[in-house]
């Protein structure tokens, strides 16, 4: 298990690994059974299938992802989208696919990723039977935590992730209490309200700097093709506390 990803970084903060890791252990592979996914009736509908009208591009003009068969496909060089509503601690539920046809190895197999708040990645990547540094793998805290599996399905194949994310609350300028999330994948759990040490960041370690309390939620243009469909969120105000 060499080379799969660096070995001259920086240690992450608390931690006996290097940010990407390649000795960094791997979790073992689970396979997920047939996934549920409904809407809750007092959920946020951010993606039903049909158009992109709760969506921008940064800069806030139309994005150019392509709407088809009831879900939304990274328009590879069309760049990151984001939410036009900001919101803060939630539930959050999407599915996604990576392509069917395998192109690429490591980071480059159907990456993409969902940021919350634009600014805590849970890594989108194709990880079944390709591996890649622990902390990039799907359902990875992006350059911090690993998942404790690897519930990737087959390419092509849709999966879901269910989120329990809780914003970071600053205070005066200072950290009250960090980011929280929790992290189901095709039913199969890879957070447990884990901690986020700040923004996750590529190569480099993380610190927060006090933000807003929400923030949109952003999908990341990694170049490959991966689709979206049935995105929502339930606020979770109860959990914007110290
Ligand atoms: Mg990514």
């Amino acid at each position: 298990m060499s080379n799969l990803g660096y070995d001259d970084t920086m240690y992450i903060s608390g931690n006996p690994y290097r940010v990407h890791d390649s000795s960094r252990p791997q979790p073992r592979v689970v396979t997920p059974g047939d996934l549920p996914g409904a809407t809750p009736s007092d959920a946020t509908i951010l993606f039903d299938g049909t158009d992109l009208s709760e969506w921008s591009k940064l800069d806030g003009s139309e994005p150019n992802w392509i709407v088809e068969n009831g879900y939304m496909k990274v328009h590879p060089g069309g760049g990151n989208i984001r939410t036009t509503q900001a919101f803060g601690s939630c539930q959050l539920h999407l599915e996604f696919a990576a392509p069917a046809e395998i192109k690429g190895e490591g980071q480059g197999r159907g990456n993409s990723g969902v940021f919350l708040m634009q600014k805590y990645e849970i890594q989108v990547l194709d990880n079944y039977e390709n591996p890649t540094y622990a902390d990039g793998l799907c359902g990875a805290i992006y350059g911090q935590c690993p998942p404790l599996v690897n519930a990737c399905r087959k390419p092509g194949e849709w999966s879901s992730y269910d989120i329990i994310w809780e914003a970071p609350v600053f205070h005066e300028g200072e950290l009250l209490k960090p980011a929280y999330v929790t992290l189901l994948m095709n039913g199969i759990l890879l957070h447990h309200r884990k901690a986020l040490l700040g923004p996750t960041q590529h190569c480099v370690t993380t610190h927060y700097e006090p933000h807003s309390a929400t923030g949109p939620l952003m999908l990341q243009d990694h170049g490959d093709k991966v689709r979206f469909r049935n995105i929502w969120y339930r606020p979770l105000t109860a959990y914007d506390h110290a």
